[in-house]
């Protein structure tokens, strides 16, 4: 699994650092997604889809989601 984030749609949210703050967090200065592990473990991807899938601008990308 390889996650891409397009910070220029970010709203800053938070539902990806809430969901999975292993992989995700927010920046101090003004929120918006930080991609803290952009390979993660098979016993995350779970978690990382299931973010991808919450956030309301579409920012986070998955390939190889299997
Ligand atoms: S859920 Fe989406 S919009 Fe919100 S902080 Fe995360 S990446 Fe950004």
């Amino acid at each position: 699994m390889k996650i891409y984030v397009s910070h220029d749609r970010c709203r800053g949210a938070g539902q990806c650092a809430l969901t999975a703050p292993e992989i995700f967090d927010q920046s101090d200065d003004d929120g918006t997604v930080v991609l803290l592990n952009s390979e993660p473990p098979p016993e995350l991807h779970v978690r990382a889809i299931r973010a991808a899938g919450l956030c309301p601008n579409s920012v986070i990308r998955i390939v190889d989601a299997t």
